[in-house]
């Protein structure tokens, strides 16, 4: 969808326990909207199959990471698992509200929460909850990307990340994916406008 160029930049934060659908729903909004764009995280963990890297992250190794953080190039950074580092640039943010864009974070909740505090009302954030804890542990295991161990690290860390959600804007329950892209819709424009857009 094409609207008019926005005003400040403003950033919208999408986190969840892993599994919880929110990659889905960020990559709809994004090619739904031109005036979103995706930070891309620095990792360390490696790229799967079908990962780029300058698109889905900026990988790199430890050390290059470590040294980042050191110079305090990170606006936020955690180690989401063990020995798997992720952390956000201040040069994402630039490069994106530099061509008059609003960020788009997929990141984990203990991110988002630092985030949302340093950004306050300029930062929209949005937890999004699997209908249950069951369902969401099936939709890890089916997503069969990682090793038995991985899931195994997932799963426990995924129980623990569903205490998060009371420190967000708003909770978006991810039951029917049709309803929650629809309810992410207006989430987005009510903040970039004011209204969700009646389309004609
Ligand atoms: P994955 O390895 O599945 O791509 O991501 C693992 C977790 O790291 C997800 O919850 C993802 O949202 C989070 N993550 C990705 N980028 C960042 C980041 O820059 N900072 C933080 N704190 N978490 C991130």
């Amino acid at each position: 969808m094409n609207t008019s160029p926005p005003q400040e930049g403003k950033m919208f934060i999408f986190t969840a326990p892993s599994g919880a659908g929110k990659t889905t729903i960020v990559h709809y909004l994004l090619d739904r909207y031109d005036f979103l764009d995706f930070s891309i995280s620095a990792t360390t963990r490696p790229p799967r199959a079908h990962e780029v890297d300058g698109v889905d992250y900026y990988f790199m190794d430890a050390a290059t990471f470590k040294d980042k953080a050191d110079k305090g190039e990170f606006v936020e950074w955690e180690e989401v698992y063990e020995n798997q580092f992720y952390g956000t640039l201040y040069s994402e943010l630039e490069r994106i509200w530099s061509i008059g864009k609003h960020v788009v974070f997929d990141i984990d909740v203990r991110g988002a929460t630092n985030l949302k505090k340093q950004f306050g009302v300029r930062c929209m954030s949005v937890f999004i909850r699997p209908p249950s804890q069951e369902i969401l542990f099936q939709r890890l295991k089916d997503r069969n990307t990682e090793t038995q161990t991985s899931l195994e690290k997932r799963l426990a860390k995924a129980k623990q990340e569903l205490t998060y959600e009371n420190n967000f804007d708003i909770v978006l329950v991810n039951d029917l994916l049709e309803v929650t892209l629809i309810e992410a819709e207006h989430i987005v424009e009510t903040f970039v406008y004011g209204m969700p857009i009646i389309e004609t």
